[in-house]
């Protein structure tokens, strides 16, 4: 009898050999593949360019086989809206970027970048927490969260509820398509592959901006082993921070 085998998943050409160094259970490694996996199947590795924003994100460039540039904190998109105005039609711009980064530091960017409707793939790896300073309380770390500045559980007294910075950026009329899944479940992931995909396909035939957020995990700042971070994660956010595609170039808004 004839056996036919067919290769269903391999080693992505845009993923570097280099061993990772993140923690174990950190979903930054899944983001990575994920990114490597949308760039093979774009065939884009020779024309596509990243920023990296600063902290664990920072690590991006030694993981991915593709020219990339890393930024000062805060100012990802900025280099990036440079780089995609410099490339024009000839090339694909994203920027990889935590939250506490994206959000907290760059507030001012993101939205001046969103409200141009620069032609980016923006990629927030939102994981409740500031890693490059330790673990400090970011602009979406939940009430009651313990953080390196709150000990004591996060007060929304003190310092407000957290932001869905996702939903905002659905509001400004020069977004294209954004989606945000989580990064730590297996069919979030399967739905994340094609997320990522799609925004890069959005950016190459209809330009505009492009957003998708990855719920993440850091077991390392949560203090907690990597299963129980998962579970923590998923039920403390369950309602705050749902996944699905929240705005398409076709639809406009629909979440
Ligand atoms: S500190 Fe957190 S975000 Fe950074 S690599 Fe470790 S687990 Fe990942």
């Amino acid at each position: 009898m004839d056996l036919k085998f067919e290769q269903i998943a391999g080693f992505p050409k845009s993923l570097s050999e280099t061993p990772q160094h993140f923690c174990p259970g950190c979903t930054h490694g899944v983001n990575t593949r994920l990114l490597a996996e949308a760039i093979d199947a774009m065939q884009v590795s020779e024309t596509i360019v990243g920023v990296c924003g600063v902290g664990c994100s920072a690590l991006l460039p030694d993981y991915l086989d593709i020219d990339m540039v890393a930024a000062p904190p805060g100012q990802a998109l900025s280099v990036a809206s440079g780089l995609a105005h410099e490339i024009g039609d000839s090339g694909l711009v994203f920027a990889y970027v935590g939250e506490g980064d994206l959000y907290g530091r760059g507030m001012s960017t993101l939205m001046h970048t969103a409200i141009r409707g620069e032609a980016l793939s923006v990629f927030c790896a939102n994981n409740l927490n500031t890693g490059m300073s330790g673990g400090h309380m970011s602009p979406t770390s939940l009430v009651g969260q313990k953080t390196a500045s709150t000990p004591e559980g996060k007060s929304a007294v003190k310092y407000g509820i957290p932001i869905d910075f996702t939903r905002l950026l659905t509001d400004i009329p020069k977004t294209s398509f954004i989606a945000r899944f989580k990064g730590f479940t297996a069919g979030d992931i399967k739905k994340g592959r094609e997320y990522i995909k799609r925004s890069l396909l959005v950016q190459k035939y209809q330009r505009g901006f492009t957003f998708v957020e990855i719920l993440g995990i850091c077991p390392t700042n949560l203090e907690m082993p990597p299963t129980k971070a998962v579970q923590w994660v998923k039920a403390s956010t369950s309602g705050i921070y749902p996944s699905g595609i929240l705005k398409t170039p076709e639809m406009g808004r629909i979440q």
